[in-house]
């Protein structure tokens, strides 16, 4: 069904800067070098201006390293000023004791530290910086002491899924406040080769959510997948969102490049000419988002695609079409539907033709 209305951008990113300190395997950016054409101060400025007045709740900002910028802390001041939430993503590397002051000042309202494993070895590994582990616990405990509240990001890939309460247990030792589980998204630099299978990834939701039961009352626990909705029905009945790309949330990259989630690599227009609220009202991606007939297949056909709708990016990095079926679903709504209703399922040419990823990432083993 397609809203019939304009929804707010409750939650926008902003990658500041595509400069990085670490190399993770699973960036969804491809982060390292900053990009030639990044906006300037004033550009950021506005840009956190318009996201303002658009209706933006929660502006996170990411990159690369946020924290690498040198104005990243002026553009938080500003979006604190302009009454939106803020939150930082960093891997810890330059947060010391002056630096969570500093965050403190500007008004953040959280910090999220990414720690992918419980080993120590293992977490360097994926983020492929030696030492990255004790660094951000220490980046923890120095936000902690200024208290700030703090977010541990954990991303589940073939590598550390089955590390479930040990995280919960390693966030208690830290006295974080949250653990936010987010889906893998095969994006990124090594593609679908670390991601989970459709059983493994039903596995792991569903541990975490006995997790959040068990723990509730000494940490939270939240997670990023729109499948939520399966597990958990009054999520859904709730929210009647799951997917948010394009629909409540999106991203804008350094240079201004505006994507409707930050993990599907297809700009919707660049910032810099159209203006921000353009762009979220007219982008027809934007739009084609909004429209969950236009979804394939699975998702196309599911009686849960109001609450869910899917992950696009993974539709997209699995088979070029951001609306294709969610291929990680382990829902399976075909065998609940006659076949004769499956076949009617609508099915049309993308709104958008671009070489499918995996193919990309395919020629760039070779
Ligand atoms: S088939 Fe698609 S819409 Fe249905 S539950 Fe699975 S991912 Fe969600
Ligand atoms: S496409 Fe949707 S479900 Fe997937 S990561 Fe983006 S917002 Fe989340």
């Amino acid at each position: 069904m397609q809203m019939s209305y304009t929804p707010k951008p409750l939650y926008v990113i902003y990658d500041v800067t595509l400069a990085c300190n670490a190399s993770c395997i699973h960036c969804y950016s491809h982060a390292g070098k900053p990009l030639p054409n990044e906006l300037t101060t004033e550009e950021g400025h506005k840009l956190i201006d318009e996201l303002a007045d658009a209706g933006t709740l929660l502006l996170g900002f990411g990159g690369g390293e946020a924290l690498l910028r040198k104005d990243c802390f002026d553009f938080m001041q500003h979006a604190h000023d302009r009454k939106m939430l803020t939150n930082v993503a960093t891997n810890g590397i330059l947060v010391n004791q002056k630096t969570a002051r500093r965050l403190k000042e500007v008004g953040i309202q959280a910090v999220t530290v990414s720690i992918d494993s419980t080993q120590p070895a293992l977490h360097d590994y994926i983020r492929q910086v030696p030492q990255l582990f004790q660094k951000a616990c220490d980046a923890v405990k120095c936000l902690k002491d200024e208290g700030i509240k703090v977010l541990i990001g954990f991303t589940p890939m073939s590598h550390n899924y089955k590390e479930r309460e040990e995280i919960v247990r390693m966030a208690l030792d830290l006295h974080a406040d949250t653990v936010n589980v987010s889906e893998y998204v095969p994006t990124g630099r090594f593609g679908t080769t670390i991601a989970l299978t459709a059983d493994e990834l039903k596995e792991t939701m569903a541990a975490w959510v006995q997790l959040e039961k068990k723990y509730r009352d000494r940490i939270r626990i939240t997670w990023h997948d729109c499948r939520a909705a399966i597990l958990i029905p009054e999520i859904g009945s709730a929210a009647k969102t799951g997917c948010g790309a394009g629909r409540t949330t999106c991203r804008i990259a350094a240079d201004g490049t505006l994507y409707s989630c930050p993990l599907l690599p297809i700009p919707c227009g660049n910032v810099r000419e159209r203006g921000f609220r353009y762009l979220w009202e007219n982008a027809p991606l934007m739009l084609g988002l909004r429209d969950r007939s236009n979804l394939k297949n699975n998702c196309g056909c599911c009686d849960k695609k109001e609450v869910c709708g899917g992950c696009r990016a993974v539709a997209y990095a699995n088979y070029g079409d951001l609306f294709e079926g969610d291929p990680e679903c382990w829902y399976k709504p075909m065998e609940y539907i006659p076949a004769a209703a499956a076949a009617e399922t609508k099915s049309h040419e993308p709104l958008i033709q671009i070489e499918p990823l995996r193919r990309l990432s395919e020629k760039n083993d070779k």
